[in-house]
């Protein structure tokens, strides 16, 4: 193989430390003076020195080193596991002959005498269409090895490991070279691995138009990374899939690979403008998982922003997709997929399948009620029973706006039951919703109106509860 520039031992450490902004510490005991005083035993890891202090003053109050002056984070002798967790990669950049990089990765570890040691572990070389890594074994030669790295190409999804550090780029390396325009410096704002987003990048140098059209946050679809952007593209139309220019500001405010598929399709299949109005709208689509492809009608549209008082067609998605649902679960015949009032209309069939429903279940409800009777509890200004009958457990959903009503089943035919915690001053009005492993006593679920989450005091009565339950069931 070529070789990169040599670099000289002491040349590198004077990179690193200008490089990388370490934080130091002063690292404190209590210990004896010559004249057998109490004081504090400290060492400065920013001037390598250890020295006493007098005790008169407190270890937090300390936050320059006494000897140097240098800013440090005052802590405790035993904490110098602190300094350990300064382990860190630095990417060496070093241009080759003409538009060729070579990247040296060394993996840094500091001593708790506050100096540095590092390691060569992999070498890069990217090239027009090229991207090579060796790594060193263990006696000390190198070896090519096939997968550049795509591990931990994103932020904040996984734990840091040891080479998502990154000292800073040396813009001046790369000029002029076949990273020029890569945008590396915008990438590792946002990206975990540079090395990662270079070999993506040396594959398709339209990336650059990512961090140009302000789009960074594809690359956090992670699988759908692929989705979304066409890693084969040879020219920007190519590289959303056939969507364009006119796209990007509504791109910019997708969310998801799921919900790019449904706006690529509306847009491309079906020919849809690009707008916001349509952008929101396979928004709508997706957030509410719809799979008819009356969704995809044109007349569809129409139809639902008629129907919204705020003339929005993605207002009226959910509530679509559930009257759908509902001609579909009575199969009524000839069906009027657009009502003249699409709520009313919705109401209208919701109320015969609870009435289909309730007729079906209310005996095993019963039976169910009997047999959870034991499980009734009051405490402070509230009280928990077990949900009565169907019709009590559909109108409870229809209240409060979620989807318990769906629980029937596990109810009767589990150990997951569902639970009313009602104040006492309003026994009928429903207040939160709970499943409740009633086998192992495990909160499984507890929903106020509209998906509301429990307070403190909801909390509260819930531990009560259990409590309860471990000692009398
Ligand atoms: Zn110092």
């Amino acid at each position: 193989m070529l070789c990169p520039p040599e670099i000289h031992y002491l040349e590198l450490l004077q990179k690193i430390k200008a490089d990388i902004n370490l934080e130091e510490f002063l690292f404190a005991r209590t210990s004896c003076d010559e004249f057998n005083e109490e004081c504090w035993e400290m060492h400065c890891t920013a001037c390598d020195n250890t020295f006493f202090e007098s005790k008169s003053k407190r270890l937090k109050d300390f936050y320059k080193c006494p000897v140097c002056g240098c800013e440090i984070i005052p802590k405790r002798w035993n904490e110098t596991k602190q300094i350990k967790k300064q382990h860190f990669t630095y990417y060496l950049f070093q241009r080759g002959n003409s538009s060729d990089i070579w990247i040296r990765a060394y993996e840094v570890i500091r001593s708790i005498y506050g100096d540095l040691d590092f390691r060569e572990y992999a070498r890069y070389y990217f090239d027009y269409g090229i991207a090579k890594r060796w790594n060193f074994d263990f006696k000390g030669d190198l070896y090519q090895v096939k997968a550049i790295k795509t591990k931990y190409l994103y932020k904040g999804f996984y734990n840091m490991s040891l080479e998502n550090y990154i000292g800073s780029i040396d813009i001046e390396t790369i000029k002029g070279s076949c990273l020029e325009y890569s945008q590396l410096n915008k990438a590792i704002q946002v990206l975990n691995d540079p090395i990662a987003y270079l070999d993506l990048y040396i594959k398709n140098p339209l990336l650059e138009m990512l961090w140009k059209f302000n789009l960074p946050h594809l690359f956090l679809f992670k699988i759908g990374f692929s989705k979304t952007v066409n890693m084969k593209a040879k020219n920007i139309k190519d590289l959303f899939f056939g969507l364009g220019i006119q796209d990007v500001d509504n791109i910019r405010d997708i969310n998801n690979s799921a919900e790019f598929k449904i706006y690529k399709n509306l847009r491309l299949k079906y020919n849809f403008p690009a707008n916001d109005e349509v952008c929101q709208y396979a928004k709508s689509i997706s957030r509410y998982d719809c799979k008819s492809i009356m969704f995809y009608r044109e007349k569809t549209f129409k139809y639902l922003k008629k129907q919204s008082k705020n003339n929005q067609a993605y207002d009226n998605v959910a509530i679509y997709r559930d009257y759908l649902n509902e001609l579909n679960e009575l199969q009524i015949e000839n069906p009027d997929y657009y009502p003249s009032d699409l709520f009313e209309s919705h109401q209208r069939l919701s109320l015969r399948i609870t009435a289909m429903k309730t007729a079906k279940y209310n005996t095993q409800f019963r039976i169910k009620r009997k047999l959870l009777k034991k499980y009734c509890f009051k405490y402070n200004k509230m009280f928990i029973r077990p949900i009565s009958s169907e019709t009590e457990l559909i109108k409870e959903g229809e209240q409060q706006h979620h989807c318990v009503a769906r629980y029937s089943d596990s109810h009767i035919k589990s150990d997951k039951a569902i639970f009313v915690l009602r104040n006492k001053i309003e026994p009928l009005k429903p207040f939160y919703t709970i499943e409740f492993d009633t086998k192992k006593l495990v909160l499984l679920q507890c929903y106020g109106f509209r998906n509301c989450s429990p307070t403190n005091a909801v909390k509260d009565f819930i531990n009560h509860w259990k409590n309860y339950l471990k000692e009398c069931i």
